[in-house]
Order: C-alpha cells, then sequence, then structure tokens
C-alpha cells in the first residue's frame, strides 16, 4: 500500500493547501494597500524567487524521479510521520496567515494601515512564518526520503535567517519604534525561549 506514488499524492495535497493558503492572502488583501516603506526591493525579491526555487526544483526533480540518488530510505513509519507534520505545518501557516491578515506581504514593506501584531503565533514568536518555513525543510525530507528535498529549502532559510530578518527587524524599528523594541525583549525571533 505504502509505495512512492502514495507519499506523491500526499505531498501534493500538502503542495495544493500551502499554495491555497498563499494565493487567498495574496488575492484578497495584497496590492490593495498603499506601501509606506519598502526596503531593498530588487534584493528582496531575489530572496523571495529563490526561496520559491529552493522547494520547486527538488519538488520537480522528485516527481519526476530524477532525485533517487539522494535517497535516505527511511522507513514508511518515519515518512508518514513527515507528512503528518508538513499537514499540521499547512495548518500552522494558515493559523499565521490569519492573524496577520492584511499586514503580510511577500517582500518587505510596511503599508499605510499596517498594524503591530503581537497575538496569535506572533505572541511566542516574532517570525512564525519563517519557523514555519524551516518545518517545510524538516518534513520535506522525511516524507520524500530524499535530502536534497530539505537541502536546497534549508539553504533558503539560512538566507532568510541572516540577511531578510535582521533587515525586516530594522524595517519594522523604524516605523513601530518603541513598540517594536519592547516587543522583541519579549519574543525571539523563530523559536520560544531559544533563538
Ligand atoms: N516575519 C514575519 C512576517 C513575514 S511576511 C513572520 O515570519 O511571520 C513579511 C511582512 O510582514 C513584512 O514586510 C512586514 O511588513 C510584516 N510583518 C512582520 N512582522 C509583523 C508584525 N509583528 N506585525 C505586523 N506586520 C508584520
Amino acid at each position: 500500500m505504502f509505495n512512492e506514488t502514495m507519499y506523491k499524492f500526499l505531498l501534493a495535497i500538502i503542495i495544493l493547501i500551502t499554495l491555497l493558503i498563499r494565493w487567498y492572502y495574496r488575492f484578497k488583501f495584497y496590492h490593495k494597500t498603499q506601501k509606506v516603506a519598502s526596503s531593498f526591493k530588487t534584493r528582496e525579491i531575489v530572496i523571495a524567487g529563490s526561496i520559491g526555487l529552493s522547494f520547486f526544483i527538488p519538488i520537480i526533480l522528485y516527481y519526476t524521479d530524477k532525485l533517487r540518488f539522494f535517497n535516505l530510505n527511511f522507513p514508511i513509519s518515519v515518512r508518514i510521520l513527515g507528512g503528518f507534520f508538513l499537514l499540521l505545518n499547512t495548518l500552522f501557516l494558515g493559523w499565521i496567515h490569519y492573524t496577520l491578515g492584511k499586514n503580510w506581504s511577500p517582500i518587505l514593506e510596511i503599508h499605510k494601515e499596517q498594524t503591530l501584531i503581537i497575538s496569535g503565533p506572533y505572541k511566542y514568536v516574532r517570525h512564525p512564518m519563517y519557523t514555519s518555513l524551516l518545518f517545510y525543510t524538516l518534513g520535506l525530507p522525511l516524507l520524500s526520503s530524499n535530502w536534497l528535498m530539505g537541502l536546497l529549502p534549508f539553504i533558503s532559510f539560512i538566507g532568510v535567517y541572516s540577511i531578510r530578518i535582521p533587515s525586516e527587524e530594522q524595517m519594522m524599528m523604524s516605523v513601530f519604534g518603541k513598540q517594536y523594541q519592547f516587543y522583541m525583549e519579549k519574543t525571539k525571533r523563530i523559536i520560544p525561549f531559544l533563538f
């Protein structure tokens, strides 16, 4: 029963839910608001594009059976657990988007009616969406039993953590000032109590 086709099917469902969440919030809110601050626009577009490609390329290769060389031979239990973890992560992503609402943007920007969100997942960490990105990089290699499915997305996570987060926090500070500073003192970036 548990053959590669089944894992591919499960992954397709996970990808579809993820894309539906992203698209729903993109079309509902994005581009409908006036921007007051945007940082490093070209660099940001490159980062956003690289994140997309770091997932897209290995996924396409996986579906076309070109990734066998990177196979990890995980047992069924590990693969199913990875799929379950990814499904939970899509719920987490939905919760994040729901909480962030119209404040979300794919590149670093702040718009006119933006408010500082500190509720829901934002109560525990400042960048839950990047936590969720990290969770995708962990779940994908487990479900696909393939290390390239984790390596490329993880590289983009490192880029997000070391380049995008510092700029994002600087941008948030420039608009929300003391309010954001106070929020920074109370929360960690990605994992509660850790980092
Ligand atoms: N870094 C956040 C959000 C990613 S989306 C996360 O990982 O969950 C990026 C946009 O979200 C940024 O352009 C910024 O305008 C907005 N943003 C980030 N943190 C926010 C917050 N606490 N409240 C409101 N908007 C926020």
